[in-house]
C-alpha cells in the first residue's frame, strides 16, 4: 500500500480507525472522513504520534449528505491527484425494536447513512477510478447483510442493500480495472457493538457480551485489527481477481445452524 491514496469513511473510531492504523503502517496516504469532528481530530493525532511522516487529509463530512460526499471526493483528488482505494465503511446500528414497532425516523436515518451513504460514496469515487483504469473498493456490509438479525430491520435491510450494490459495482466496473468487494463482520468489539450490548442488557452489558461470545465457534468477539488486515488485502494490488464477494469476518458464526 506504499504511497497508495486511500479514502476511509467512519475513520475516527472502530473499524475505520483500525484500518487507518493498518494502512498508515504500510505507508499509504490517507483521506479520513467522519462526522464526529472531535474524534476525528483525536484519531489524526494518535496516527501522527504512532507513524511519523504519515500523510493525512482530515475531512469532516456526513456520508448521508450527497453534497458532502462529493466534497470529500473532490478534496481528496485535489490534494492527492487520484484515489487508489476506497474503504466505504461509515454506518450506524439504529435502535433495536420489533419490526412493526420500529421508530420511523430512526429507520430512515439508518437507511440514509448505511445505504445512501455507501451509494453516494461509490457514485463519486467510481468515475475517478474509471478514469484511472484502476481502483479497489471495500464496502462494509455485515453478517446482517447475509442473514437476519433480531430487532434490527433497517440495519439488515441496509446491509443486504450494500451486499447487492457491491455485486452490481463488481459486474459493471470490473471492465475498468476496479475490483469491488464487501466485508460482512460479525461481532467485532468497537464502540458500536459496545453500544449494542448496552441495548441488549442495560444493567449488565458485559454479561450480554460474554453470552454473545460464548455462541461463537471461536468463543470470542472479533478484534478490529483482524478486520483491518483483511480489508488492507482487498484494498491492495495483491487482490487481482476477487470481485463482487461478500466476505464474512465472524469466526465462522454465520455458518451455524
Ligand atoms: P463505530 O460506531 O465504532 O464507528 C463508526 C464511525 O463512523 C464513527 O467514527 C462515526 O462517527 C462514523 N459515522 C457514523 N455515521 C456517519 C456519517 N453519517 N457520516 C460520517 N461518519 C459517520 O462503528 P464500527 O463498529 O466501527 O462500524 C463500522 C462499520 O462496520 C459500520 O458500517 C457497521 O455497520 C459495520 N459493522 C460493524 C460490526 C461490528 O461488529 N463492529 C459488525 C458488522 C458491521
Amino acid at each position: 500500500m506504499e504511497n497508495k491514496i486511500v479514502i476511509i469513511t467512519g475513520a475516527a473510531l472502530g473499524l475505520g480507525y483500525a484500518a487507518a492504523e493498518e494502512l498508515a503502517s504500510k505507508k499509504a496516504k490517507l483521506a479520513l472522513v467522519d462526522y464526529n469532528e472531535k474524534a476525528l481530530a483525536e484519531a489524526e493525532e494518535k496516527l501522527k504520534e504512532q507513524f511519523s511522516g504519515v500523510e493525512i487529509l482530515k475531512i469532516s463530512a456526513d456520508v448521508s449528505k450527497e453534497d458532502q460526499v462529493k466534497a470529500y471526493v473532490d478534496k481528496t483528488v485535489e490534494k492527492y491527484g487520484r484515489i487508489d482505494a476506497f474503504y466505504n465503511n461509515a454506518g450506524i446500528e439504529g435502535k433495536q425494536a420489533l419490526m412493526a414497532d420500529y421508530d420511523m425516523n430512526v429507520f430512515k436515518t439508518v437507511i440514509d447513512i448505511n445505504l445512501m451513504g455507501v451509494y453516494y460514496g461509490m457514485r463519486y469515487v467510481l468515475p475517478v477510478m474509471k478514469k484511472q483504469g484502476y481502483g479497489r473498493i471495500v464496502n462494509v456490509a455485515s453478517v446482517g447483510g447475509i442473514r437476519g438479525v433480531m430487532n434490527q430491520s433497517p440495519y439488515v435491510a441496509s446491509k443486504h442493500a450494500v451486499s447487492g450494490m457491491t455485486k452490481n459495482a463488481a459486474l459493471e466496473y470490473g471492465q475498468f480495472g476496479i475490483l469491488t468487494n464487501a466485508i460482512a463482520p460479525g461481532a467485532i468489539l468497537t464502540p458500536m457493538v459496545a453500544g449494542s450490548f448496552k441495548q441488549v442488557n442495560p444493567n449488565d452489558p458485559k454479561a450480554a457480551e460474554t453470552e454473545y461470545a460464548s455462541r461463537n465457534p471461536t468463543r470470542a468477539l472479533g478484534d478490529p485489527k483482524d478486520v483491518a488486515k483483511v480489508v488492507s488485502f482487498f484494498l491492495s494490488e495483491d487482490n487481482g481477481y476477487v470481485n463482487g464477494q461478500v466476505v464474512a469476518i465472524d469466526g465462522g458464526e454465520s455458518n451455524m445452524y
